[in-house]
């Protein structure tokens, strides 16, 4: 018997080990092989970058992500939660099940050119968050995992989540309501950034609405008693809400922009509308300053004779982190490295560090990569948090941007429209890449990860969107 034993053990060992190695050969491979496919990649990321289709309306970038997907052999099921631009995509079967997010839509407003001076590309929007590099990278890694699956006969599934409007549309949010997300394993992420960085941090939970005003129309000089003016109202709640600042935990952050004010200064405004965000590390307190917030629209309203209406567009927690994971996207950063910018790329970086909004920061750091705990106060908010609390989840940061940019700014579309982009994006592709890889290798570590997210989140959780049933709103940047 105590022989049998023995036998056994050393015919796993023998087994276990080459096999081991043959697996991490072939994960050297795949890392190698995205190296020759940046300009493949690169031409994807592009053509999104000129799409550049703001949240929902990413048609042609959904549908060229899906087609590569497709081709490379995976199955593509369009259309999930509702939203016509999502989707998920699988290759394999059976556990474990491992999800890679891709974001793919652009701002509104931020047309820029790839050059280092601020200049239009003649457009409306833009990628100044660097989604068209997300979505790209994403199914690169993918697809050099689904190789690796191939080449070692690895079990289990990978699967691509095509996610659409990031930027304040929370698509993800309804991709979790919806329970695609039921099941999986792992979900892994990337966001462009400034810095080649894992940063096991939170994020801010963030609820967001229109708030619409309806008055009465009248002339402005010659018969001001008989209307009742919506921007009036706009003005009150404004008013009100900036005096609350004070009275709210001070990390807390509301800002808003009136979408629509009225046509012209000689008519009382008979409509108005302001867009509200409200963000803070904790979602409870997002959900009183929230409800505060709807009862200054509500005084408004009395105190100007008008009617109103509030309509809740986004609502996404915060970003639940996992240290199992971080460790394994960690060691993969460390492992790909960053890049070293060449003359020209140089060129650009000086020149575009010297415009207004940047920070002069050494140009190097491209060659760095960080690991640390992030600063939630500091940071956005994003969908990917709803994703966290339902699925041990772990992201990371690539220097798609010259050092010292922010994003959401004009320098973020330049550089991300350029090879800048381009490498930045490749160390994206083969952390995943490698990180997944590890993951499929370690049931041990996708275990301490699911028993640290039960415990995080506490036995008595349960999922409560903070859009309530709202439908996705599917026409938010009309
Ligand atoms: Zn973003």
């Amino acid at each position: 018997m105590k022989k049998q034993f023995i036998l056994l053990c050393s015919f796993v060992f023998t087994l276990s080990i080459p096999s081991f190695l043959t697996a991490q050969n072939a994960k050297q491979k795949a890392l190698k092989n995205l190296d020759s496919q940046v300009n493949q990649y690169g031409v994807i990321a592009k053509k999104i970058w000129e799409f550049a289709e703001v949240g929902y309306k990413e048609k042609q970038s959904s549908n060229l992500l899906q087609e590569t997907l497709k081709k490379a052999g995976f199955s593509v099921e369009a259309g999930v939660a509702e939203i016509p631009t999502a989707f998920v995509a699988s290759f394999g079967s059976g556990s474990p099940v491992i999800g890679i997010m891709a974001e793919y839509d652009a701002l509104p407003g931020m047309s820029q050119d790839s050059i280092p001076q601020k200049k239009t590309a003649g457009g409306n929007s833009g990628h100044a968050c660097g989604h068209h590099l997300f979505g790209t990278a994403s199914i690169a890694a993918a697809i050099s995992v689904k190789e690796w699956m191939k080449e070692t006969g690895q079990k289990g599934t990978i699967k691509v989540y095509g996610c659409p409007a990031e930027e304040g549309g929370s698509g993800k949010v309804y991709m979790v309501r919806a329970g695609l997300f039921n099941g999986v394993d792992a979900m892994l992420h990337w966001h462009p950034n400034d810095e080649n960085t894992v940063s096991n941090g939170s994020s801010l939970a963030n609820k967001a609405g229109k708030f619409r005003f309806y008055g009465l129309a009248s002339h402005a000089a010659a018969s001001p008693e008989m209307g009742r003016s919506a921007l009036d109202a706009v003005e009150a709640m404004n008013h009100m809400a900036n005096m609350m600042r004070e009275h709210v935990p001070s990390s807390t952050r509301i800002h808003y922009v009136i979408t629509n004010g009225g046509k012209a200064p000689n008519i009382v405004p008979d409509f108005a509308e302001v867009y509200y965000y409200v963000r803070s590390p904790k979602r409870d307190i997002v959900k009183d300053v929230w409800n505060r917030i709807e009862k200054a629209a509500e005084g408004a309203s009395l105190g100007t004779s008008t009617k109103y209406e509030v309509e809740v567009i986004g609502g996404v927690y915060e970003v639940l982190p996992n240290d199992a994971l971080a460790k394994v996207m960690g060691d993969n950063l460390k492992q790909v490295g960053g890049y070293i910018l060449d003359a020209k790329e140089l060129e650009f970086a000086k020149t575009i560090q010297q415009t207004p909004g940047m920070q002069v920061v050494d140009l190097n750091r491209t060659q760095s990569t960080f690991f640390g705990n992030a600063d939630p106060s500091s940071g956005g908010s994003t969908d990917v948090a709803d994703v966290s609390w339902t699925v041990p989840t772990v992201g990371m940061g690539a220097a798609t941007w010259v050092p010292g940019t922010s994003a959401h700014s004009w320098q973020a579309v330049a550089a991300g429209g350029m090879s800048i982009g381009k490498k930045g994006m490749m160390v994206a592709a083969k952390t995943i890449t490698g990180a997944t890889i590890d993951l499929f290798l370690s049931p041990e570590t996708l275990k301490k990860a699911k028993e640290e997210l039960d415990k995080l989140r506490g036995p008595n959780f349960k999922y409560e969107s903070l859009l309530g049933n709202r439908k996705p709103a599917l026409n938010y940047r009309d």
